[in-house]
């Protein structure tokens, strides 16, 4: 592993001034086709492949889901303004209860994991869910809204999480950008969700600044660079890299928290994706946990087979 201090400058190409949106907010039927490309893209002679292949059939199903499903409940105008006078995000996680939409995307999604090849473990798994009552899968709900999944049943908690993430891309998708205020760090505007990874970016007007992604929703907030995502601190912050890796994903950590978020080279890989590249980087959160650090970022999909 090798680790470097933060630059103390932050090149910006010459004639470009970024000034970027505070939010990007989710294209639902883009973000899961792209991270479906992604995730075949970095299963090609990975210690991880079947796993990456599994979830590129799952995020294949996210987005295949997605036609003629049910108009989703947004929350409504008055609770939106409130939420932006508070300084609160829109989409209440905690508040949140399944709606026709939920319901349906949730049964769809079911089915087609059926078809999808998969390891015995998340067969296993799958096949639990299915024949589980409301109360059991409003109790898996409740845990992946809370970021709260117990360890032993994460394989059952990865196809939930996956309507769900379809379900609130499509809410914060409906959203406003430019009603949207910041929360807090390594808080989700839209939906109060912690980042699953933050990237620099080289889209045009916003080149080399650096946005977070929601595990959830799928709406990336920008946060300005080697400032700790978790607590806000800028001192002390340090990358970390797999030796050999290439540089796209690195981890940033934190003195003051003692914690890390992985942060992308959006800029030289224009294809990374938070989600994915997090869990084709598993590697790094080994020798990241080993040197003590914790890890931060919430991804429902980071487990192993
Ligand atoms: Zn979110
Ligand atoms: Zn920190």
């Amino acid at each position: 592993m090798s680790k470097v201090d933060a630059p103390r400058h932050d090149p910006v190409p010459i004639g470009e001034v970024a000034a970027p949106p505070f939010c990007r907010l989710p294209d639902p039927l883009s973000l899961f086709a792209d991270r479906t490309h992604r995730l075949r893209v970095l299963a090609h002679g990975h210690a991880l492949a079947p796993y990456l292949r599994f979830l590129s059939d799952l995020t294949e199903a996210q987005y295949r889901i997605q036609d003629a499903l049910p108009e989703p409940e947004m929350p409504d105008a008055d609770a939106r303004q409130r939420a932006r006078e508070f300084g609160m995000p829109p989409l209440d996680r905690n508040r949140f209860t399944a709606d026709a939409a939920y319901d349906a995307t949730l049964e769809r999604l079911l089915a087609i994991a059926a078809t999808i090849a998969m390891p015995p473990v998340a067969a296993a798994a799958l096949a639990r869910v299915t024949v589980a009552d409301g109360a059991t899968r409003e109790t898996m709900m409740r845990a992946l809204l809370a970021d709260s999944v117990p360890v032993e049943r994460l394989a059952e908690h990865v196809f939930v999480a996956a309507a769900l993430q379809v379900h609130f891309a499509r809410l914060a998708a409906r959203l406003d950008a430019d009603a949207l205020v910041p929360v807090g760090d390594g808080v989700c505007p839209a939906c109060g969700g912690p980042p699953v990874a933050s990237m620099v970016v080289g889209w045009k007007g916003a080149h080399g600044t650096r946005f977070c992604g929601c595990a959830l929703c799928g709406t990336q907030w920008n946060v300005v660079r080697i400032k700790c995502t978790l607590c806000g601190s800028t001192k002390g912050i340090s990358y970390q890299e797999v030796d050999g890796s290439g540089g796209i994903v690195k981890a940033e950590t934190c003195e003051a928290c003692r914690g890390y978020v992985k942060i992308l080279q959006q800029h030289q890989q224009s294809d990374v994706d938070p989600l994915a590249d997090d869990v084709a980087s598993l590697a790094l959160d080994l020798l990241v946990r080993e040197a003590g650090y914790r890890r931060g970022a919430f991804n429902p999909f980071l487990i192993g087979y």
